[in-house]
C-alpha cells in the first residue's frame, strides 16, 4: 500500500495524542511498535507522557531486516529500563505468537485483583497498537487477526467506529491503531527514517539521503559496501564513493559522467531490499 504523506502540525499532534489517550481508557496494555533498525528514531518523542502508567510492551518490528546483534543490544537496553521488548516480524509472523502471552503476563496483577473481587472469568486482555506511520501497525493487526482488515488513512483525525479483534481466546485488539508522529526536529532522525523507508522519498532530497546512508555504511558496514559494489577499498571522500559505485554500476549520463541520482536510487533500493544484508542504523550507544 503506498504511504500517505502526512503533514503534522501542532494541532494534529495534539489531536493524535488525545485520540490515543481516549483509546487508552479502553485497554489494559499498549503495544509500542518500533522499527528494530531504528528503535529511537521511530519512537514518538512524547510516548512516556502519552502512555503514562499504562502497561506497555515494546515490539521491535521488522527485526527480519535488522542486524541481530544490535537488536539484542536494544532488548537489553529496554530491559535495563524495566521494559520488555520483543523482536518480531509482522510480515512473516515470526515472534508474533509471543505477544499475547507477554501481554497477559503484564496485566497479571490487575486481573488477579479482578478475580479477588469475585469475577470468575475475567474478560480477554485488551490491547492497542501504537506507533508512527509505516512502522507496520496494519501488518501486525492483520497478522494477529489472521485476516485482512482495511487500513485507516494515515491521517491524524481519520476515525471510524472501533471494533475489537479477537486474538485467540485471551486477547482482544482494537482494530484501529494509535498513530503517532516521529521526532521531527532532529535531522539525523529524518535521515534514518528516510533510509529505512518510513518517510516518503519526495520529502527529502534523495542524494542527501544516500549520502547519509553511504557515510553510515562506510563507518559501520564497510565490508558489505565493498562486497556489494565490488570495491577494493572505500574512498573517504563521499563524491569519490558515489563515482566508484556509479562506475561499477554503469550509472553514467550520455556525456559519460556519473549520474548521482541513479546511484542514490540504487543504494537506497539495495538497502531497503536487504541487498546489503540486515542493517541497523542506531545502537543504544549511538542513540539520538
Ligand atoms: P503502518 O503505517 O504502521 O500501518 O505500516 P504498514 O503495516 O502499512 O507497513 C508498512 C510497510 O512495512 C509495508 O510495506 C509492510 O509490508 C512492511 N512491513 C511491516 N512489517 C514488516 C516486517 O516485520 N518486516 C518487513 N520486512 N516488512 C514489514
Amino acid at each position: 500500500m503506498p504511504m500517505t504523506v502526512i503533514q503534522w502540525f501542532p494541532g494534529h499532534m495534539a489531536k493524535a495524542k488525545r485520540e490515543v489517550q481516549e483509546k487508552l481508557k479502553l485497554i489494559d496494555v499498549a503495544f509500542e511498535l518500533l522499527d528494530a533498525r531504528v528503535p529511537m528514531s521511530s519512537r514518538n518523542p512524547m510516548i512516556d507522557e502519552i502512555l503514562g502508567q499504562k502497561p506497555r510492551l515494546i515490539l521491535l518490528n521488522k527485526a527480519d531486516m535488522a542486524d541481530e546483534a544490535v537488536t539484542e543490544q536494544w532488548i537489553r537496553y529496554f530491559h535495563d529500563q524495566g521494559r520488555l521488548a520483543l523482536p518480531i516480524d509482522a510480515q512473516s509472523g515470526t515472534g508474533v505468537r509471543q505477544i499475547a502471552a507477554a501481554a497477559k503476563e503484564m496485566v497479571k496483577d490487575k486481573f488477579e485483583k479482578m478475580r479477588a473481587k469475585g469475577i470468575k472469568n475475567p474478560r480477554p486482555v485488551r490491547a492497542l497498537i501504537v506507533g508512527i506511520p509505516n512502522v507496520g501497525k496494519s501488518t501486525l493487526i492483520n497478522r494477529l487477526a489472521g485476516r485482512h482488515i482495511a487500513k485507516t488513512g494515515d491521517k491524524p483525525g481519520v476515525t471510524k467506529a472501533q471494533q475489537w479483534i479477537k486474538v485467540g481466546k485471551e486477547m482482544e485488539l482494537l482494530d484501529t491503531p494509535g498513530i503517532l508522529w516521529p521526532k521531527f526536529e532532529d535531522e539525523d532522525v529524518g535521515y534514518k527514517l528516510a533510509v529505512t523507508g518510513a518517510i516518503k522519498d519526495e520529502i527529502l532530497n534523495l542524494q542527501d539521503v544516500a549520502v547519509y546512508a553511504l557515510r553510515f555504511l562506510s563507518t559501520h558496514y564497510p565490508n558489505r559496501l565493498a562486497e556489494r559494489y565490488g570495491l577494493d577499498d572505500i574512498p573517504d571522500d563521499i563524491v569519490a564513493l558515489f563515482d566508484a559505485i556509479g562506475r561499477r554500476r554503469g550509472c553514467l549520463t550520455s556525456g559519460g559522467a556519473v549520474d548521482y541520482d541513479k546511484v542514490a536510487d540504487i543504494v537506497l533500493y539495495d538497502i531497503r531490499t536487504e541487498k546489503l544484508g540486515r542493517l541497523s542504523f542506531e545502537t543504544p550507544a549511538s542513540r539520538t
